[in-house]
């Protein structure tokens, strides 16, 4: 059995019931296994994969809070502290009941690789909640977040820990989270990322995900002499990486005609009117249904199926597993000839390997949506410096931090003859940074 199985077998049997995790893990390992190969007994005897896949550091608490009935609640609160060889760890939380530890620890280790390719100095890690924001009222939702608070704020810092938002997690969870830390921790520090203008947020942070993802798809278009204009594009979701991603997409030229939430989703044959899902996602917190009674021409269909809709590109920037094989093979029968992962994993591994194997460019999560994070690094540095940057400052850092992580996945695939396999060239640009500052670090 090879070292990249044995460490994977060894996943399994450690870590039962935990499928969202060994699923990430065998990716990263099965395309690291060519690396891994060549160098084999070093790796092996410095227990390297058996160190990754390790978190550092798992927190769990109960986060009690009281509902709007007086009556008390009760949540379970996490922080998976994943890897901190390159820098303090950074990455978001989810507020969802869907929350577990396995899912924590599989965003967490896919950011130890995004974080690792942005090329900012930012380790991996993941935290949140399976408290629900939606249908809560303002003063629950600032409740359960002072609670949340009050625990988190024991372990992280500036300078440790600097957790974001992700699903369920805007500008006002954060604002709430903010205010709570600084109240107990008496520090006004850099200690989040998302955060409002009037106090430490950096410009472009909320759109910086979606922007980013288009922008790396731009990218890999150039270079096959492509362009988005004229593309009919399909978006799943229509939350904070959706909907910036829709804005960027249109700006390049492409025709949105479709975006879904976990109801169902929306056609709309003329183009996606951006401020009509804005008003009703970001302003009214409703479903996208409504989008149907306001616009012309569109329709909304419950459930899922979004991807019988014919595009030339599908950015699934939803949740994790949500495009399977069936729906890849649709997208592939229907001339599909992009897929760029704007959420993390929503494409399943099955439905990964279909789309690469039928001529469909794909371009995974832990590259594509890694602006958002990236954004975040330059909010944590203007916090340092007690500077804020123009717009065109930000967006323009960002923009070239996705063109250079396209090129160092395109390198690291074609320098193990994997061309196009940008899975693999991820995973592996990403490994090797980080591999190599734990070996720098000692056995720590
Ligand atoms: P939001 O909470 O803003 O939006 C999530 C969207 O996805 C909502 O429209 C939600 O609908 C929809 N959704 C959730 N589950 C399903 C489902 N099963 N089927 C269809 N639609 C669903 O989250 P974000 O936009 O921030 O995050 C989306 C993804 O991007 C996540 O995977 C996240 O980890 C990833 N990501 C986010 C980053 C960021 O900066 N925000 C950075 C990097 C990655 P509903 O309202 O019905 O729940």
């Amino acid at each position: 059995m090879s070292y990249t199985e044995e460490v994977y077998e060894r996943v399994v049997a450690q870590n039962p019931g935990e499928p969202e995790f060994h699923q990430a893990v065998k990716e990263v390992l099965d395309s690291l296994k060519v690396v891994i190969d060549r160098n084999e007994e070093k790796y092996r005897s410095l227990s390297i994969l058996e160190r990754l896949v390790e978190p550092e550091r798992i927190i769990s608490f109960r986060v009690p809070w009281v509902d709007d009935n007086g009556k008390v609640q009760i949540n379970k609160g996490y922080r998976v502290q994943f890897n901190s060889a390159i820098g303090p760890y950074k990455g978001g939380l989810r507020f969802h009941p869907t929350v577990n530890q396995s899912i924590l620890k599989f965003l967490g280790f896919e950011q130890v690789f995004k974080n690792s390719l942005t090329g900012l100095p930012i380790g991996g890690g993941k935290g949140g909640s399976n408290f629900d924001p939606k249908g809560k009222s303002d003063r629950e939702v600032m409740a359960f977040c002072q609670s949340f608070m009050t625990e988190l704020s024991k372990y992280i810092g500036a300078d440790t820990d600097v957790p974001a938002g992700d699903i369920g997690v805007g500008g006002r969870e954060i604002g709430y989270l903010f205010g709570q830390y600084k109240r107990v921790r008496d520090l006004y520090e850099g200690v989040l990322t998302g955060k409002g203008l009037t106090y430490g947020g950096s410009l472009i942070r909320t759109e910086a995900t979606g922007y980013g993802v288009v922008y790396i798809l731009n990218e890999l278009m150039q270079s096959r002499n492509d362009s988005l204009e004229g593309k009919t594009v399909v978006v799943t979701g229509s939350g904070n990486v959706a909907i910036y991603a829709v804005q960027k997409a249109t700006q390049l030229g492409a025709k949105v005609v479709a975006m879904c939430d976990s109801n169902g989703y929306i056609y709309d044959p003329n183009g996606i009117q951006l401020d009509v899902v804005k008003d009703i996602k970001e302003v009214k917190r409703g479903r996208i249904k409504e989008y149907a009674d306001r616009v012309e021409g569109a329709v909304y269909t419950e459930g899922v199926g979004i991807w019988n809709i014919k595009c030339d590109v599908y950015l699934p920037c939803a949740t994790q597993n949500e495009l399977d094989v069936d729906g890849v093979k649709v997208l592939a029968a229907n001339g599909c000839k992009y897929i760029v992962e704007g959420a993390n994993m929503p494409t399943t591994r099955e439905a990964t390997d279909y789309a690469m194997a039928n001529g469909i460019f794909f371009l995974p999560g832990k590259a594509a949506n890694a602006g958002g994070v990236a954004t975040s690094a330059l909010e944590m540095s203007q916090n340092s410096q007690r500077l804020s940057w123009t717009s065109e400052e930000v967006d323009a850092k960002l923009h070239q931090i996705m063109k250079d992580i396209y090129a160092k996945i395109d390198d690291a695939a074609k320098r193990y003859d994997l061309k196009d396999n940008f899975v693999a060239g991820a995973n592996i640009a990403g490994f090797e940074k980080v591999v190599d500052a734990m070996i720098a670090q000692g056995i720590v």
